[in-house]
């Protein structure tokens, strides 16, 4: 037994939907821009250049679910709904016709983004990491196993605020399709079982502010609920 300084925060984790046992996070990664009418909205032309990734933190996942807390240096809050990959087979330059093989199972979930920090730091070249990557900046459903839902590549994706439809969507809208972001992104980090992979936002990002109530979901994976508090 390794001993520490102290007691060791516990492994983040997330639910398995109807299940006891919980998936553990080891790294959360997300893909930058996966849907051509969310990169235009955002200024980009959507040809077909390499996906690009940041990171959250591991124990910024938190429930879809209850209260989600309002994050602090910001006036301009934006979701992003996400289909998200749970690897649960690790590799390294894995080919796109092996990555599913490494798919533990699927879930959707929300990139919360301080769109004003972010867009202070694309114009300073700076990272974007307090931008992204702040306390419960990733509500998430329970995770749904291969087994039960296979592996979705078409179907509604979609986010509502206050019961008004903002994001509409369809997986098969998705520029890399998740093959081609395991691949990718196997060839910049070994992955390994706990990884979690935001896999990009469909059009019509937008603000939220406290006390607005988000809702949102994936055809067949299932539909969120939280309140911004
Ligand atoms: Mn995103």
């Amino acid at each position: 037994m390794t001993e520490y300084v102290f007691t060791p925060a516990p492994i983040p984790s997330l639910a398995v939907e109807g299940e006891q046992p919980r998936f553990p996070i080891r790294r959360v990664y997300c893909v930058g821009r996966n849907y051509a009418e969310h990169a235009r909205e955002m200024g980009h032309n959507p040809d077909r250049e390499p996906p690009f990734f940041f990171s959250k933190p591991a124990d910024a996942v938190v429930p879809a679910s209850g209260d989600v807390p309002y994050p602090s240096l910001t006036k301009e809050l934006h979701y992003e709904v996400e289909l998200v990959v749970a690897i649960g087979k690790g590799g390294k330059d894995i080919a796109p016709e092996d990555a599913l093989e490494h798919v533990w199972g699927y879930t959707v979930g929300v990139d919360l983004t301080r769109r004003d920090l972010q867009t202070q730091a694309k114009k300073a070249g700076r990272p974007w990491d307090l931008a992204k990557g702040f306390d419960a900046s990733a509500p998430t459903y329970p995770l749904l196993p291969v087994s039960r839902v296979g592996h979705p590549a078409e179907g509604a994706i979609w986010l509502k605020v206050n019961g008004e439809e903002q994001q509409h969507g369809d997986l098969n809208q998705q520029i890399w399709p998740v093959p081609e972001v395991i691949s990718y992104l196997s060839q910049a980090v070994e992955l390994k079982p706990g990884d979690l992979i935001y896999t990009g936002t469909p059009a019509g990002v937008g603000e939220i502010k406290p006390g607005d109530v988000v809702t949102g979901g994936i055809h067949n994976l299932g539909t969120f609920s939280f309140t911004m508090v």
